[in-house]
Formats: C-alpha cells, structure tokens, sequence
C-alpha cells in the first residue's frame, strides 16, 4: 500500500482565562458602575422586545444594541463593545434554551440584586493595534483605559488576548477574566477500554463514588468553612435589621460566601485534574441538577459544584483527546444489578447495599451505580463509534 503524503496534524483554537484582581481609579469605577447598569439595561429591554416581536409576529428576532442609542443616549457613554457583548450572550442564552430546555432556563431579566455585576468586552483588531493590550504597566481597555491589574502568572507570548469580563462581587472587589486564545494542535483520540474507563456517580456525602468504590478525600477546611458560615448566619439572624452592626455582620457573610466558593474552585479543579491524567475515558451521568435540585428542596446540590467539576473535567479530558462519555440520566443506573443486569423496580431509596434479587450480589450501591454508569456510558460509546 502506499504511504501517505505526511499531512501537517490538524489544529484548533484553544482558550486559557485568568481571573485576576484589578484595582479601579475612583473615575474607573464610576464607568464601569455606569458599563453594568447600561449592560443590565439593554440586556432587560432586549428580551422584552424579543417577547412582545414573538407575541406580534410569532418570530424570533434580537434587535442589535445600535437601535436603542437613540432612546437610551446614556448608552453612548459606555464601549459598545460591551454592549455587542450583551447582544451575543442573549443570543447564546436563547439558543440554549432552544436545544436544551430541561437544562437551560428562559433568559431572565437582570436586577440589580444579582450575585456580581459583570460586562464583557471582546477585542479588536485596529490597524493601530488590538484594542485590549496587556502590558506590563496594566491592561489597556477602550473608554476605561489602563487598568491597574494584579498578575499572578504570565500569559506565554503566543497567547493572545481575545477578551475580558469585569466583574465586581457583592463585597465590592473587582476582578478581570482575561481570555486568551492560542492555536494547538488537535491530540489524537484515545480509545476507551473498560480497564481505562471509569464510572462516577454523584454522591452528596462523599462529592462522587466511582466504579471501584473510591471517593475524593473532602479537605476538612471546606466543612469548617461551612460551619462557620453557619454560626456567622445565626448571628446575623439575630441582629437588627438595617443597624451598622447588621451591616458589617452581613459583609463578613458575603467574604466567607466567597471563600467558600474559592475552595470549591479548588477543589473541582485538582479533582478533575486527578481523574483526567489517571484515566483515557470518564462516564458521568448528565444529571439535570436543576429538576434533582427541585426535587431535594433546597438541598446543597447546586452548592457542591458537581456540575463545575463536569465541566472542568470534559475540558481536560478533551486537551488530551480522551473521552468524556455524558450518559443518560433516565437509565436506571441505580437500579440495575451490575453483575447479572437484572433490574429492581422496588429498590428502597435509602438502602445503601446494593443486594440483588436475583443473583444475590452485595455491593456498596454507589459503587454499584457508578459501575452501572460506567458500562452504559461504554455501551453507548461503542454504538455511537460503530453507526459513525
Ligand atoms: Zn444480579
């Protein structure tokens, strides 16, 4: 057979964001006040005119931010890059709403109580340069013009800088997630085998159980985090309202809503760092955590960071051409026997021993459900691959 010509391997585009502290003047502060009202605005008077377009015409159509200068001359004070920006993040919330509503939420409208004010900018590419430079006196930004930015690593210089999000949290620090674009080659894809797969079904006690039983070690800091939190919200609850007291109660709530949530970052991160380099393919149930949050009433699920940890995972999985196998969470994972496949209708929903009627296996029933997870996923692989 001949050989090949040797083809130059196949390259894409790939994003690395670091999110770093910036330090605004008081006038730079002022404008990016101004930047999220006007982004929360358009954002507002976008989907309003979306819905009330539909009800007339039964069509689907944003309206670009250009026709809402003339009634909203404020607008005009702000980069309208930032407002191109809203444009397309509307754009996208629909469309995921469109191809997945029982994950993705009708867009809302913004209110002012949101968790963090944010706008995005992306870059341009002028011919007297991009209009977003990072140097090393800060980062140069249209309208705001340099800002002050606290960098704890260094882009490579073949990065480029594609966009950034300001964003000011609840107690009032600001942050700038500096998106830099960067070509790589595309890795070749790794063929899953049972021995290489793993299963990892959600657990709240333990974060996730996989096929052979394991568990990630929770760091005992994360629970003090919480148990303090808890005692900060008691005290909170008995102070009076509205008091300087209550106040300065309820800013030391919000910093330690905030470093829980940086320790749960953390976490998602090295655990997913873990699993992505010991295994070639990851089966992780596509749970819909909105219904499961619903269902458990308020429960922690949304809290634990599962689904960052999923997404944190199909990213390093995919660098290196492994796979992240998403299995259908109406499977009855939990109730089939992975042994003999016999499926139990009538299992109690708190027994945690997996005993089968049928063949008589008895196993942890989170490990019983991440094997099962695990064998579905690399049955659906395989008819996937197979039918391509
Ligand atoms: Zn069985």
């Amino acid at each position: 057979m001949p050989s090949k010509p040797k083809e130059s391997p196949a390259k894409t585009v790939r994003y690395t964001v670091l999110k770093v502290p910036v330090y605004p003047t008081p006038e730079q502060a002022e404008l990016m006040e101004k930047t999220f009202g006007c982004c929360r605005y358009l954002w507002n008077q976008m989907l309003s005119d979306v819905q009330e377009f539909y009800a007339a015409t039964d069509v689907h159509y944003i309206p670009t931010p250009a026709r809402y200068k003339k009634g909203a001359p404020f607008l005009k004070e702000v980069d309208s890059q930032a407002l191109c920006a809203v444009h397309q993040s509307l754009r996208k919330a629909f469309l995921d709403f469109f191809r997945n509503p029982r994950v993705f939420q009708y867009p809302r409208p913004k209110t002012k109580k949101a968790r963090k004010d944010s706008f995005t900018v992306y870059s341009r590419p002028y011919h007297t340069g991009p209009s977003l430079r990072l140097t090393g006196a800060g980062l140069q930004m249209p309208k705001l013009g340099l800002l002050k930015v606290k960098l704890y690593r260094k882009p490579l210089h073949w990065w480029s800088l594609r966009s950034v999000t300001i964003t000011k949290t609840k107690t009032g620090k600001y942050f700038c997630s500096m998106a830099f674009g960067y070509e790589t080659e595309i890795p070749e894809p790794v063929v899953p085998t049972p021995q290489r797969t793993v299963g990892l079904n959600y657990s709240m006690a333990h974060f996730y159980v996989d096929s052979s039983g394991g568990s990630p070690e929770i760091p005992p800091q994360m629970a003090a985090a919480r148990e303090k939190l808890a005692r900060m919200q008691s005290k909170l609850s008995r102070m009076q309202r509205g008091s300087g007291n209550y106040e300065k109660q309820l800013q030391k709530v919000r910093l330690q809503y905030e470093h829980i949530a940086n320790q749960r970052r953390d976490f998602a991160h090295q655990q997913s760092r873990r699993i992505a380099n010991a295994w070639d393919a990851v089966c992780v149930r596509g749970a819909d955590l909105n219904v499961m949050a619903q269902r458990l009433e308020g429960g922690n699920v949304l809290d634990s960071g599962f689904g960052m940890f999923r997404e944190f995972l199909r990213y390093k999985l995919e660098e290196q051409g492994k796979q992240y196998i998403d299995v259908d969470p109406y499977l009855p994972a939990a109730r089939t026997c992975h042994a003999c496949g016999c499926v139990n209708e009538k299992l109690p929903a708190r027994r945690r021993t997996w005993v089968c009627p049928h063949c008589g296996e008895q196993l942890n029933r989170d490990e019983n459900t991440a094997r099962n997870i695990r064998d579905f996923g690399l049955a659906a692989f395989d008819q996937q691959a197979g039918v391509a």
